[in-house]
């Protein structure tokens, strides 16, 4: 039976254990985080990161142990592909608490930013186009783009497609937001403008965010918890004043020590 109470976390691994072939990248993994809170991941490369967001994206299965967003129970495989349409209509249900942004901004080539980001509700949520637009429009202006609605992506620069990709995910009103590395691929100058829309939707309390990054700078600025992962394992975690200043596990302090 699933809890569906307004107090389960929004994101829950208990024991989860997940292996691609003979390599276990995560093993018995314990993870909860309330609502609201911005979590912030650190962690070596091959540590099993992305894996832990493609978990919650539900675009990766677990093989034991139990993983829940907002109160709902991910048990298994969830590839989409054969389910009987109330798997489906599950399925459904969980990816919509979840919204996700990757490293490569992934937008349409062919559609302007305001189709990109009205797209998904026209789609998912079954809004008219101008209904649609105009809450693209609202969401663009928001993360700064209110200038660039009709421009295609190969017309912005990297920040500003990754702005359009933030206003994208978030267009589907998801109660839990997913940014893998999302400024890594950026031109250092271009950095501070997405983090900037990052900070913005940290200062929305309700809007849970699970970031992972390898810029302590990022980590930083919108951090409530730092984890530190390592072999998919949680090696340490706590405020970011803590992890990141005063480690207190040798694993952390190297792993930070490198990267300076
Ligand atoms: P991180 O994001 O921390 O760099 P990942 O979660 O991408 O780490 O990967 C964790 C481990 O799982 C790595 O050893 C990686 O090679 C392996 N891995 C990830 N995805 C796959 C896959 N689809 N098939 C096989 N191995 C994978
Ligand atoms: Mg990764």
């Amino acid at each position: 039976m699933s809890a569906t109470a307004t107090d389960a976390p929004a994101v829950r691994f208990a024991a989860a254990c997940k292996s691609f072939g003979d390599t276990r990248v995560l093993d018995r993994f314990d993870l909860d985080i309330p609502r609201g809170e911005k979590t912030v991941i650190i962690g070596p490369s091959g540590s099993g990161k992305s894996t832990l967001l493609r978990i919650l994206m539900t675009l990766e299965g677990i093989e034991s142990g139990r993983v829940e967003i907002c109160g709902e129970t991910l048990t298994d495989r969830f590839d989409g592909v054969e389910r009987a349409p109330r798997g489906r209509g599950r399925l459904r249900k969980i990816r919509g608490h979840v919204g996700m942004v990757f490293q490569q901004f992934n937008l349409f080539p062919h559609m302007s930013a305001l189709e990109n980001v009205a797209c998904g509700p026209r789609l998912s949520l079954r809004r008219s186009r101008v209904e649609a637009e105009a809450e693209a429009e609202a969401l663009l202006r928001r993360v700064g783009l209110g200038d660039k609605l009709g421009s295609y992506p190969l017309q912005l620069s990297g920040g500003q497609q990754q702005r359009v990709a933030i206003a994208r995910a978030m267009a589907l009103r998801p109660e839990v937001m997913l940014f893998d590395e999302v400024t890594s691929a950026l031109d250092p100058e271009l950095i501070g403008e997405v983090l900037a829309v990052m900070r913005e939707l940290a200062s929305e309390t309700s809007l849970t965010m699970l970031v992972v990054t390898h810029q302590m700078g990022v980590a930083r600025a919108l951090a409530d918890r730092v984890c530190f992962l390592e072999n998919g394992r949680l090696v340490e975690q706590g405020p970011p004043e803590q992890v990141l200043d005063a480690p207190e596990n040798p694993r952390t302090r190297e792993f930070l020590h490198a990267l300076n």
